[in-house]
């Protein structure tokens, strides 16, 4: 929502679901930059703020929005009423800055809608056990949506943004991606984690775990488009059985510029290794994703892993530590200059040839291929990060992914 004229569209499209007697909950995020805006104003003071106040602040965005939506639905002549949080309430852990829900309250919201009301809650904060206002981490508000729909048992939760849908890969890297009409929610996950920011991931979590069907829709079409064309013009996040899923081996291609790699060489192979050298990286909240260890030669063997590039130096001077404390071996080297790229569909359950196509044509671009990891409906590759985008067109067209 950039502006009241945003918000008044909004409102319309909203008015447009409620005649046609459909019950309705709005989960609006902040206008849009207002949640940066906020957040420098609290970085100006201090590089690093109390998480706690970060939180107070950040949360007043969806605030404002709710309270404009609710006075713009009014204006049309409906009945809407606003929530913050904490007024549902729907309960968080106490993380400030990264929340996660433990429960949300149905009762006064099922109250209103038998009323006739629109409710309208606010996206990306909650409340912890003590009252203190929390949030749920930056793009938060999708989350909220997925959950406020699990718990009301909704039909479907549709997503306005500002895309019009997933694609089969990120259309600013190759322009003939195609919008997918459906994507189960096992893809969307995968897609999620290996970098596609339409969705904060952990909604996708929840619509997982909940089976909540969820729809992607732009934000920026015509509010008063007919609903049956509306319905149909964006992604539905649905699950394999429920539907004749496209019959394509593979949905798309996703990837991971900023990622890095670690490879401590020479470690004793026996018992203990892995946790010992990725114990403390763990213990210093680092991710790691890919891991490699070599088949040992005379008792030795190299071992192998990424992290977000953001988290390198960080995992860099923890294994120094540790390996000198524990291991007492090896040579530690790294690159900060990977990425990664997946190949991700649920056909690849039933298709053998999956992967050895993407080799070949990683291999007919003469890319080499640094790691390789794989799970049933996913195969992704590490490679040097000047590769990355010649590999997803590449891989893109190999897979006939492109619109027809
Ligand atoms: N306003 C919050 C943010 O910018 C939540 C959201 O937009 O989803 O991160
Ligand atoms: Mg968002």
């Amino acid at each position: 929502m950039g502006s009241t004229d945003r918000i008044k569209n909004v409102a319309k499209r909203v008015a447009k679901w409620h005649d046609a007697g459909y019950q309705i909950v709005v989960v609006p995020s902040a206008m849009s930059g207002e949640t940066n805006r906020i957040i420098g104003l609290a970085k100006e003071i201090m590089a690093d703020p109390n998480p706690r106040e970060l939180d107070m602040i950040a949360s007043t965005g969806e605030q404002v929005s709710v309270g404009l939506l609710a006075i713009a639905l009014q204006a049309l002549g409906k009945q809407a009423v606003s929530y913050a949080g904490w007024q549902v309430p729907i309960k968080t852990d106490s993380s400030y800055t990264k929340a996660r829900i433990a429960s949300i309250d149905d009762a006064k919201v099922n109250a209103d809608l038998a009323e006739g009301k629109i409710v309208i809650i606010t996206g990306f904060q909650g409340v912890d056990e003590l009252g203190n206002i929390t949030t749920l981490g930056r793009g938060g508000s999708d989350t909220s949506a997925v959950a406020i729909a699990a718990a009301l048992k909704a039909q479907e939760c549709l997503i306005y943004t500002d895309v019009d849908g997933v694609y089969t890969t990120d259309p600013r890297v190759v322009s003939d991606a195609r919008k997918l009409n459906t994507v189960t929610f096992e893809e969307m996950l995968e897609m999620a984690s290996l970098g596609s920011k339409v969705l904060q991931i952990r909604s996708v979590e929840f619509a997982g775990n909940y089976r909540m069907p969820t729809r992607v829709l732009s934000s920026l079409t015509d509010p008063l488009m007919p609903l049956a064309e509306e319905i149909v013009s964006g992604t539905l996040i649905s699950f394999e059985e429920d539907t004749n899923m496209e019959q394509a081996t593979i949905t798309g291609i996703a990837f991971n510029r900023d990622e890095a790699k670690l490879t401590v060489f020479g470690v004793p192979d026996k018992p203990g290794i892995a946790f010992q050298i990725l114990g403390p990286i763990a213990d210093a909240n680092i991710e790691v994703d890919m891991i490699i260890q070599n088949q040992s030669v005379d008792g030795k063997t190299d071992f192998t892993f990424t992290v977000p590039r953001g988290d390198y130096n960080k995992a860099m001077d923890v294994l120094n530590a540790s390996v000198k404390e524990h291991i007492g071996a090896g040579n530690i080297i790294g690159d900060s200059k990977v990425s990664k790229v997946s190949v991700v569909g649920v056909g690849m359950r039933s298709h053998v040839g999956i992967a050895s196509q993407m080799f070949r044509t990683l291999s007919d671009e003469g890319i080499n291929i640094q790691m390789i990891s794989t799970s049933e409906i996913k195969i992704s590759v590490l490679i040097d990060e000047k590769y990355m985008e010649l590999a997803v067109r590449a891989l893109h067209k190999a897979f006939e992914l492109e619109a027809a």
